[in-house]
């Protein structure tokens, strides 16, 4: 199945700014898709509308993925205006669902006047319809290949019944987004600090919540979407949740600027994990603040932190990998790269790199070829087997549990008696996989490698493995 994606830099920011007026909008909601418009301000994946699938079956319906359904779009209705459609005051037929298939489906009998339509489908509300899941194995019957539907049809388990010796990773990234630096290729922040904002105070709330109701083994990968260690929320929540016995790892990124071991009293350094990124563009004197950079690595290393460098692969910085990564390695400190992702000088990223820089990014990755293969887009995770969702998972700021932040397989919310998880590995349905954390989480990669605290250092196993953490 196709997905399609924004490629180009105009409607890359015709899409953010889609974002920022639909943030104005009231949803309604029915008690069979619960579709609750959170109060908060920033920005919020599931709030975003995305594109996924043009003219489905050569009708005139698009399919579009918004609030965490699926939804399709007669192309009469002009621009996408979601207050309209989450109103579903649309001109002509609207389809809700959990999968594209559900949508395509109906389409398909819509398009041929099937009778098929009519015994499939339910009525939702005003101009709204959904495909009738008592289907459901109708569906997979037409559609076997679906990895969304696939994953629905896993066995599923408790997480508060998870068999306590089993480790659990935890990706929730605090949502605020500010941070001291102002690197060009990043696509996190809004450079505002607001330290208290209602979605630091949420994603607080929640992470405290995870750590209390989960008594597994915990993992946490939890930068933000910014610098953590200029935000005072963020301090005050590690050094809460750092102190539960069974939080094994915290995991996060930062560029560096200050001393985590200034910013969190009486860290415990064999819990952390930390991802230091290094940005030349930002440094006021080139000399003095990468020497600076240095010899806190090297001293946040020596003092039992795990410690890896990172670096991002913009064309202006290729070159300069190996030598860093060379004088790092001579200091006991490994060093990571990214391929550059997103926009970037007036064009988006992996797509823009020239020949000479894709071979270039390339021998980069020379020991990591799957981190090269999977942030280059060459190869698309769409159909793998993954953990995500079994053994790890995506906890947003409201609560809300994905089985990761690019497939976003809903599971529950931390705040039910229950959340299900996946009893195997999920099918993945994202056409990319780009965070060397989810790609360390396919079945593949788990078997052959372990990763470190950092997230981001893989080990090679000498016996086949599971779980990525074990
Ligand atoms: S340091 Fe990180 S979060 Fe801050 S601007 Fe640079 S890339 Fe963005
Ligand atoms: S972590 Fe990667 S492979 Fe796994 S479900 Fe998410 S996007 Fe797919």
């Amino acid at each position: 199945m196709n997905i399609t994606f924004i490629k180009d830099i105009k409607s890359f920011f015709a899409f953010k700014r889609n974002i920022f007026k639909f943030q104005k909008t009231k949803i309604n909601f029915t008690e069979e898709y619960k579709i609750i418009k959170p109060s908060f301000t920033d920005l919020y994946e599931s709030w975003t509308p995305f594109l996924v699938q043009e003219r489905i079956d050569g009708s005139d319906y698009n399919i579009v993925k918004y609030a965490d359904f699926f939804w399709g779009i007669h192309i009469a209705e002009g621009n996408i205006d979601y207050e309209r459609i989450s109103e579903t005051e649309t001109k002509h037929k609207l389809f809700i669902g959990e999968t594209i298939e559900e949508i395509t489906y109906l389409i398909r009998n819509l398009k041929n006047n099937s009778d098929q339509y009519s015994k499939n489908y339910v009525h939702v509300w005003k101009n709204c319809y959904s495909f009738d899941k008592s289907n459901n194995s109708k569906l997979l019957s037409l559609f076997p290949n679906s990895p969304r539907l696939k994953s629905r049809n896993l066995p599923r388990i408790d997480l508060f019944e998870l068999e306590q010796s089993i480790p659990i990773l935890i990706l929730s990234p605090a949502p605020s987004r500010s941070c001291n630096y102002r690197c060009e290729y990043c696509f996190n922040h809004d450079y505002g600090f607001r330290n208290r904002s209602p979605e630091m105070e949420s994603w607080s709330k929640t992470l405290i919540t995870a750590v209390e109701k989960i008594k597994n083994p915990l993992h946490l990968t939890i930068g933000s979407s910014g610098e953590p260690l200029y935000q005072k929320l963020w301090l005050e929540t590690i050094q809460e949740i750092h102190q539960y016995d069974h939080v094994e790892t915290i995991a996060f990124v930062t560029n560096l600027s200050a001393d985590p071991r200034k910013k969190i009293e009486n860290l415990n350094p064999k819990k952390f994990g930390i991802l230091a990124t290094f940005h030349p563009s930002q440094f006021k004197d080139y000399e003095r603040d990468t020497k600076t950079f240095i010899e806190r690595a090297v001293e946040l290393k020596e003092a039992g932190f795990q410690i890896a460098v990172n670096y991002v692969l913009i064309p202006e910085q290729i070159r300069e990998f190996h030598n860093l990564k060379a004088m790092f390695a001579s200091r006991n400190v490994n060093m990571i790269c990214n391929v550059l992702r997103g926009p970037y000088n007036g064009k988006i990223y992996p797509e823009a790199y020239t020949e000479e820089e894709i071979e270039m990014v390339r021998t980069c990755h020379d020991s990591t070829p799957y981190v090269w293969d999977y942030q280059s887009l060459s190869k698309s995770p769409y159909g793998q087997r993954c953990t995500a969702g079994r053994w790890g998972f995506q906890l947003e700021f409201d609560g809300s549990i994905y089985n990761c932040v690019y497939s976003r397989q809903k599971l529950g919310n931390i705040y039910d008696d229950k959340v299900m998880l996946y009893n195997e590995s999920c099918y993945c349905d994202a056409d990319r996989c780009e965070s060397q954390c989810m790609i360390g989480m396919m079945d593949h990669m788990a078997q052959n490698y372990r990763i470190e605290k950092n997230m981001h250092t893989f080990v090679v196993r000498d016996v086949p493995g599971k779980n990525i953490v074990l």
